[in-house]
């Protein structure tokens, strides 16, 4: 006999998404499965939060959590030249005068660990170690997943509505060849930890550094709790790659590319292996089937340079626990019920990815764009900050002259079809 559970909502995936649409969810009263692969706490990249990261945290009452952690305090982003050169650091305070503008930088083990154990406090159901493996359908509506224990033995979980939140896994984008990645942002990271690094004091210890190698990669430098900095380098694959493979060799060459770097880590041991990631920034080509959703990574991925994974996370699993809740009020799942948080959404992803193209355009540069249009400090500060889903066409006008702007994508909406 198969085992079967029923539930109102079943999401793939305990990190920051599936984690916000679970509590939400459960806080309104609907019976939530979530369905987490790993044991937890479990290792994740992704360490840097936006100071808008509050908003959905404290939607889901975690921000006395987060004060009381030992999270490294956030309070500015600042850029690194090649010759090593700082820019004035963007402290968050200037521009929110809001406890929003004090942010964090987390073990994501940690934090993930308590964003999963309270959506259970608000009456979640937790499955670890137990992997999704297959959609239910019906008449070409989801109807559930086919799930696998640790030990092998296979459990079906069956709603009228599941939520994808499996992060760059893609569980249903992967299935339905829906991932389009974006040809412009094609890059890969390599990062390891530290321990015994260099780092400012006072205000400025939790501040996040962006050092910029040549042809536009960079490093991020994130202080971490612990005396630990997390380190990595993004660029293209084939300059990353251009003498060779070895990791080690890679990391080391380009340590020495920025003397910023370089002098910050002169002390420190390293003491974690290599990690390394391609497939950067793509997108899925839906958004939502009858009977299926999608938020955070499993929806879309942006190039991380600003630090908007985790609120584009915690944003969309928000979003879309207020979608689904409504939907199941209406009594109907089908795709075109999630139009418009997916036009909110992909809004928002939009205009970060405008900035990150910008970012990477040879011929721009933040400073010179503030030089012309000082007016626009509010609205760059707005977008580094996470404040994303509001209209940013005088700051993309302006940008526009310096570098070359993308249109929207065109996809990302629901499918009103067969899957
Ligand atoms: C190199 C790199 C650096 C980054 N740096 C930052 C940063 O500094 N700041 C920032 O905000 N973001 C950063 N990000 C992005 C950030 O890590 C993600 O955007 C964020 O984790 C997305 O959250 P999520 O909940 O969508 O997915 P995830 O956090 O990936 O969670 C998905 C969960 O689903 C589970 N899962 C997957 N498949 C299944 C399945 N079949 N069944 C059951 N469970 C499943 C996984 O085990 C996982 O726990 C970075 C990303 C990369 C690659």
């Amino acid at each position: 006999m198969e085992n079967v559970h029923y539930y109102d909502v079943v999401i793939i995936g305990g990190g920051p998404a599936g984690s916000t649409a679970a509590t939400v969810l459960a806080e309104k009263g609907r019976r939530v499965a979530v369905l987490e692969k790993e044991r937890f706490p479990r290792y994740h990249v992704g360490e840097s939060l936006l100071p808008y990261c509050y908003f959905p945290l404290q939607r889901i009452g975690m921000i006395d959590k987060l004060k009381q952690s030992a999270f490294i305090k956030k309070h500015s982003v600042q850029f690194v030249r090649c010759d090593g050169r700082v820019s004035a650091p963007f402290y968050f305070f200037q521009h929110l005068d809001h406890e929003a503008s004090q942010t964090w930088q987390v073990s994501r083990s940690k934090l993930d660990q308590m964003l999963i154990e309270n959506a259970e406090e608000f009456g979640a159901s937790i499955f670890y170690e137990t992997a999704a493996k297959q959609i239910l359908t019906h008449e070409d509506t989801v109807i559930g997943v086919q799930a696998q224990k640790h030990g092998g033995e296979r459990v079906v979980f069956k709603a009228p509505i599941t939520i994808d939140c499996s992060g760059r896994d893609g569980f249903a984008m992967t299935r339905n060849n829906w991932r389009v990645r974006d040809p412009q942002l094609s890059k890969i990271a390599i990062w390891t930890y530290y321990r015994g690094a260099v780092r400012d004091q006072g205000i400025d210890e939790g501040a996040t550094t962006v050092a910029y190698v040549p042809e536009k990669g960079w490093f991020w430098y994130i202080p971490l709790a612990d005396d630990m900095v997390s380190v990595g380098i993004t660029a293209e694959q084939a300059y990353l790659y251009r003498h060779g493979k070895d990791l080690q060799e890679i990391f080391t060459r380009e340590i020495s590319s920025n003397i910023w770097v370089e002098q910050h880590l002169a002390p420190a041991e390293r003491v974690e292996r290599f990690w390394v990631t391609g497939d950067y920034s793509y997108r899925s080509r839906f958004c939502a089937v009858d009977g299926l959703v999608l938020a955070g990574d499993a929806f879309a991925f942006l190039d991380p340079v600003f630090s908007s994974g985790i609120f584009l996370a915690l944003r969309s699993g928000e979003m879309v626990a207020d979608a689904v809740d409504s939907a199941l009020t209406d009594g109907d799942l089908s795709a075109g019920q999630f139009s418009e948080y997916s036009e909110q959404l992909c809004g928002g992803i939009e205009a970060m990815r405008k900035l990150v193209y910008a970012f990477y355009d040879k011929s721009f540069n933040f400073g010179h764009l503030l030089d012309k249009y000082p007016d626009l400090r509010g609205d760059l500060t707005d977008c580094l900050i996470g404040n994303l889903f509001r209209d940013f066409d005088p700051l993309f006008d302006a940008i526009a002259q310096f570098a070359d702007i993308p249109r929207p994508l065109t996809y990302g909406g629901p499918q009103r079809k067969n899957i």
